[in-house]
C-alpha cells in the first residue's frame, strides 16, 4: 500500500473527494468510529445509529469494489489512525477536506493531505469570491447567481416560468385531516441490528443506512411527493409528519447522495411536465440556494462565529427542549415529541417554533446550538452553526440575516393545526391563557427596541409595539411566562 485514505462518516461516496481517484491496489481505506463521536455528547440515538450503520454499510460497498478497508473503534480519530498506521507502516494520509473546522485542524496538524471537498456544488474558493463582492450576504443574490452559473431552471437566459421565486405560492396552511402519499419504510438488516444492539436502541424504519435505500428515498420523493411539495412546504400539521418534504438531507449530509444527482432527478421530473414550477423552484432553491449558501457562509464567517451572542442572551436551555412533558404549548410538545421519535422535523418547526422560542426567551445561543446539533439526524456543524447563530436566533447581530425571525402565535396558528389542541390562545398576549409566543414576541421587541431602532426592516414591528396599550401588563405576564418556562410549567 502506498497511501492511506481516511474517510469521515459524512463523506460516504466512492465518486467524490479523495475516493474518486482511489486505487484498490495501492490505497488503504480507513474509517474510525471514535468514542468522541459516539459518547462525546448527548446525541440522539437515531442519529448515531444512522451515521454508524451507514459507515459500516459503506465499508461493504468499498470491499465489494475491491478495496482493503480498515474500520476500527478508537478513542479519537487520530488515535485510530495511529493504530492503523502502526500496523500498515507510516503511509502518507489523504483525506477530502473535512466538513468542520475542528476536524480540519486536527487532521491538518496530523499531516493529512487534503483533496478539495466536492460534496457541494459550489467550490469553497468560488463562494469566497461571491462573498467578497457582497455588501450584505443576501441568499437571494447568491441563489440567482447559482441558477445562472449552474444553468438550472433558466430558459433563454431568464428564469424558467418568468420568476426567480415562487414563495408566495408556497405558503399554504395545511388542509384539514391531510393524509397524502405514504413515506418509505426501510427494513433493518444485520448491520443495522448489530449497531442497534451496541447502542442499546431500537431504531424506527424511517431512515435508510445505505446507498440503495437513499436512492429509493430519492425516487419515492420524486414519484410521490415532489409535485405537492411546494405549496405545503411551510405548513405544519399533526396529521402528516413530513408533508411532502423530501427527507433527503441526512443522505446529502453523509454523502450517500450527492446534490448533483438530486438536482438532476428533480429537473428530469420537471421536464416531463408533471411537476408544478412552484414545487420545482422551491426544492431547487433549498438545494442549490440555501444548502450551498449555508455551507459557504460557515467557511466564510470563520471559526469564532459560533461564539456570537450579540443579543446577550443568558437564559439556560429550557427544560421543554429535552422533555416535552415540561410544557403545555401544543406546538412545542408535538414538535419535541416528533424529534424524539425520528430525529427530524422540517425547516419551519426548526425555525419558527424551536429557534423562535429560543430567540424570544433570550436563550443562550451556544446552549441552544448544542441541543440542535445533538437532536437532528442531519445536523452537521456546517449547517447548524450558521442556521442557528445567524438565521435562527440572530446572535450574530445581523451578519447573515437582516432581521430576526421572531413571530407570535398568529403565524403558528395560520400555518398549523397546533393551536386548536392547545391550552393557550394565539390571539391573546396577556392573561393566564395568552399564547406564550404572542406574549414573548412583544416582550422580545420591547427588550431589544434600542438595538433594532436603526433597522428599517424592523420599523413596522416597532411601530406596532409602540401602539400597544397594554404593554405594562404584557411585560408582567412575560416575566410570569419566562419563569414558568424555566420551571417547565408553561
Ligand atoms: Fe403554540 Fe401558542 Fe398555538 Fe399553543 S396557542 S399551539 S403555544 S402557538
Amino acid at each position: 500500500m502506498r497511501r492511506l485514505i481516511y474517510v469521515p462518516f459524512d463523506q460516504l461516496n466512492l465518486d467524490y473527494g479523495a475516493l474518486k481517484t482511489a486505487d484498490p491496489d495501492h490505497d488503504l481505506i480507513a474509517l474510525v468510529e471514535s468514542n468522541r463521536m459516539t459518547t462525546g455528547r448527548n446525541w440522539h440515538p437515531a442519529r448515531l445509529h444512522f451515521l454508524i450503520s451507514s459507515a459500516r454499510h459503506f465499508v461493504n460497498q468499498l470491499q465489494e469494489a475491491g478495496f482493503t478497508v480498515d474500520y476500527r473503534k478508537a478513542p479519537t480519530v487520530i488515535s485510530g489512525l495511529d493504530s492503523i498506521k502502526s500496523e500498515y507502516g507510516s503511509l502518507p494520509i489523504t483525506c477530502t477536506e473535512p466538513s468542520s473546522y475542528r476536524q480540519t485542524e486536527s487532521l491538518r496538524a496530523y499531516g493529512a493531505n487534503f483533496v478539495a471537498n466536492d460534496f457541494f456544488l459550489t467550490p469553497r474558493p468560488l463562494f469566497e469570491k461571491w462573498a467578497a463582492a457582497q455588501k450584505s450576504y443576501l441568499m437571494e443574490s447568491f441563489y440567482r447567481a447559482q441558477r445562472i452559473r449552474l444553468d438550472i431552471l433558466i430558459t433563454d437566459g431568464l428564469p424558467t416560468g418568468g420568476s426567480w421565486n415562487y414563495d408566495k405560492d408556497n405558503r399554504l396552511p395545511p388542509p384539514k385531516k391531510y393524509v397524502g402519499a405514504p413515506y418509505l419504510e426501510h427494513p433493518q438488516d444485520e448491520i443495522d441490528d448489530q449497531v442497534a444492539e451496541e447502542l442499546g436502541y431500537t431504531p424506527s424504519t424511517t431512515w435508510a443506512t445505505n446507498r440503495d435505500g437513499a436512492l429509493s428515498q430519492l425516487h419515492n420523493f420524486i414519484e410521490n411527493h415532489f409535485g405537492e411539495f411546494g405549496p405545503l412546504e411551510d405548513a405544519m400539521t399533526t396529521d402528516n409528519w413530513a408533508l411532502h418534504h423530501s427527507l433527503l438531507s441526512p443522505y446529502l449530509n453523509n454523502g450517500l447522495l450527492h446534490p448533483k444527482e438530486v438536482v438532476d432527478a428533480a429537473i428530469t421530473a420537471f421536464n416531463t411536465g408533471t411537476i408544478p414550477i412552484e414545487s420545482c423552484e422551491g426544492f431547487i432553491r433549498q438545494l442549490i440556494g440555501w444548502r450551498e449558501y449555508v455551507n459557504g457562509m460557515y467557511w466564510h464567517l470563520g471559526p469564532a462565529y459560533r461564539d456570537n451572542n450579540q443579543l446577550n442572551a443568558t437564559r439556560q436551555l429550557l427544560p421543554l427542549f429535552t422533555d416535552p412533558e415540561k410544557t403545555s404549548m401544543n406546538c412545542i410538545k408535538q414538535t419535541v415529541t416528533d424529534i424524539q421519535s425520528r430525529a427530524w422535523v422540517h425547516h419551519i418547526p426548526r425555525l419558527m417554533l424551536l429557534s423562535n422560542l429560543a430567540l424570544i426567551t433570550g436563550t443562550n445561543p451556544q446552549q441552544f446550538l448544542d441541543w440542535m446539533r445533538e437532536v437532528f439526524i442531519d445536523a452537521a456543524d456546517w449547517v447548524m452553526v450558521p442556521n442557528v447563530i445567524g438565521m435562527g436566533i440572530h446572535a450574530d447581530g445581523g451578519q447573515m440575516m437582516t432581521k430576526p425571525y421572531a413571530a407570535g402565535g398568529a403565524y403558528i396558528s395560520r400555518m398549523s393545526n397546533y393551536c386548536k389542541g392547545c391550552d393557550y390562545n394565539p390571539k391573546l398576549r396577556t392573561g393566564d391563557t395568552a399564547c406564550p409566543f404572542t406574549t414573548l414576541y412583544w416582550d422580545f421587541l420591547d427588550r431589544h427596541q434600542a438595538q433594532f431602532a436603526g433597522n428599517h426592516r424592523m420599523r413596522q414591528q416597532l411601530f406596532g409595539l409602540n401602539r400597544l396599550a397594554d404593554l405594562a401588563e404584557l411585560k408582567v405576564r412575560a416575566q410570569e411566562v419566562l419563569t414558568g418556562l424555566d420551571r417547565g410549567e408553561i
